[in-house]
């Protein structure tokens, strides 16, 4: 397992990230991405510390590795993977959504049925099987880019008709050795800081693109691959004091570039098939495990936003109003509600083929469904509960600096029971969960990272128990007549 010095060391490896027009070969000394990159390592050094090592490590065979990595076959396991999920979340709060945990509870998932992939194309079962265990033994940090770019999966005909070249990820060219891979993929979230990208499509390919479909997992420093960061919001972070959330836990996003890239076979799980490229997401436990820790990576959020509501509403003494009081009641109520849908699909755990099982599927995707459609609102209740609050407080800490202005900042902005620089800093901690850039994209975040809002309502629509609806009402209805 990677100590958190051994992962910074692993990413100094090469690869190419563009960051505007600057061409950034170490992150990890970088001020764009240097804080991030210690948040993961933190990761890294405190899932083997002494005190987390008996639920987040596991062993088999004497190999030890992540718990995120563990193939669950019981319930205890979910409870395991549970709490492996949990601290990682609780130790950045919820805002690192693609976490060293997220991406390998899709492969270990897959990884259950191997026997998927043999019947697609025979050997791809086993080249899983053997990722799997490599990306397991290496500790290894991954991402995926499962979306193509926007607007071009609806606009193909008039790409083709325009005689130009989609810009989506497609093969190029396959010979004996694997296949050559050209186009963009996104959206890399976290992918500037992880070893390796798995690239497939989450959303449906249209038949006619089979090329499309590939399914693979690249190193990041692979000749060819180039990671477009977007705009840095930890770079934006004057002081951690102003902007604790931005100057920590920005886990970037980016679009990934892949130039004629060659991929081996053996890193080549899907290809040519138009039916199975999403498919195998929900045939396996993949989705589910993966979706299953965004889950609970949500809670942990709310659970700090629930938090600095009450703090806020004490520091502008409005917390013993009736009112207040009710909204606040109404926030605790929604993080026990999503506690419960979360604890609830493990304790309505389900089998899988070869003696495995997974996370109850239909509360999942309704937790999914709840997460997605209900953060904007939560942080509008809690916006408002700061009235004009951040809005109050000088321009940046800098004030505090001179003796002074500090002075008169702690005369005139203090409370009996609060210095003026406490309340300052419970108001820019609140502001970059509900305010800055960084926020902003956080609302985006959780609307989007597991596909549109529409899509959430059909995954719902599958996991209902349609026939015993049905039933329902067919009984009352057999019980009376004209
Ligand atoms: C911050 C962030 C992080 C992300 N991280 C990842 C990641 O790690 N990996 C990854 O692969 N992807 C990631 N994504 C991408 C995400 O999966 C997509 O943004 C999402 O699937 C929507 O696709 P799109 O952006 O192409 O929007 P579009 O498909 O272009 O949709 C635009 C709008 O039109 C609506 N719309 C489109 N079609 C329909 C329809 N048929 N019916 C009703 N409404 C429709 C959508 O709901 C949406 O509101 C991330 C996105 C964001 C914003």
């Amino acid at each position: 397992m990677l100590s958190g010095k051994e992962y910074l060391k692993s990413i100094r490896d090469g690869r190419r990230v563009y960051i505007g027009k600057e061409l950034v070969t170490d992150i990890t000394n970088h001020p764009a991405f240097v804080k991030g990159a210690q948040s993961v390592a933190m990761i890294y050094d405190q899932k083997s510390a002494p005190e987390n090592r008996d639920v987040m490590v596991s062993e088999e065979d004497g190999e030890e590795f992540s718990t995120y990595f563990l193939k669950p076959k019981t319930r205890d396991d979910l409870e395991k993977r549970y709490e492996t999920h949990r601290r990682i979340a609780a130790w950045t709060h919820g805002f690192m959504g693609r976490s060293p945990d997220n991406f390998p509870s899709y492969l270990t998932g897959l990884a259950t049925q191997p026997e998927v992939f043999n019947e697609l194309r025979g050997g791809t079962g086993d080249f899983l099987e053997a990722y799997y265990l490599k990306a397991r033994r290496d500790d290894l940090y991954m991402s995926h880019a499962v979306t193509n770019p926007q607007g071009s999966r609806r606009a193909g005909e008039e790409i083709q008709a325009a005689g130009a070249v989609s810009p989506t990820l497609r093969v190029v060219s396959e010979d004996d050795d694997g296949v050559t891979i050209n186009g963009l993929k996104m959206i890399g979230t976290a992918s500037i800081y992880c070893h390796e990208t798995w690239v497939g499509n989450l959303q449906p390919v249209p038949p006619g693109n089979e090329a499309e479909t590939i399914t693979c997992a690249v190193p990041l420093n692979y000749d060819g691959v180039s990671i477009w960061s977007r705009k840095s919001y930890e770079k934006m972070a004057n002081t951690e004091f102003d902007m604790p959330l931005s100057a920590r836990y920005d886990e970037t996003d980016a679009a990934i570039l892949f130039e004629n890239v060659k991929v081996p076979w053996e890193r080549v799980f899907l290809h040519n098939n138009v039916a199975m490229t999403r498919e195998i997401y929900f045939k396996t436990p993949g989705h589910s495990l993966a979706n299953h820790q965004a889950n609970i990576r949500f809670a942990e959020k709310l659970r700090l936003i629930v938090a600095i509501a009450r703090k806020l509403t004490e520091s502008n003494k409005a917390g013993n109003i009736p009112a207040v009081k009710s909204t606040l009641g109404n926030l605790a109520a929604q993080l026990a509600t999503l506690d419960g849908m979360v604890r609830g699909q493990i304790f309505d755990c389900e089998d899988m083929p070869g003696g495995y099982v997974t996370i109850n599927k239909r509360f999942m995707y309704a937790a999914l469904h709840w997460c997605t459609n209900n953060y904007s609102t939560i942080c509008d209740v809690v916006r408002e509960l700061m009235g004009g609050g951040p809005i109050q407080m000088p321009a940046d800490s800098s004030v505090m600096e001179d003796p002074d202005l500090n002075k008169k900042f702690e005369t005139y902005w203090s409370l009996p029971n609060q210095s003026a620089k406490d309340r300052m800093k419970l108001f820019r901690l609140a502001w970059d969960i509900l305010g800055t850039e960084f926020a902003g994209r956080h609302m985006l975040y959780e609307k989007f990272y597991a596909g549109p809002g529409f899509i959430m309502d059909l995954y719902s629509y599958h996991h209902a128990r349609w026939d015993e609806l049905d039933v329902i009402v067919d009984d009352l209805m057999a019980g009376y007549d004209l």
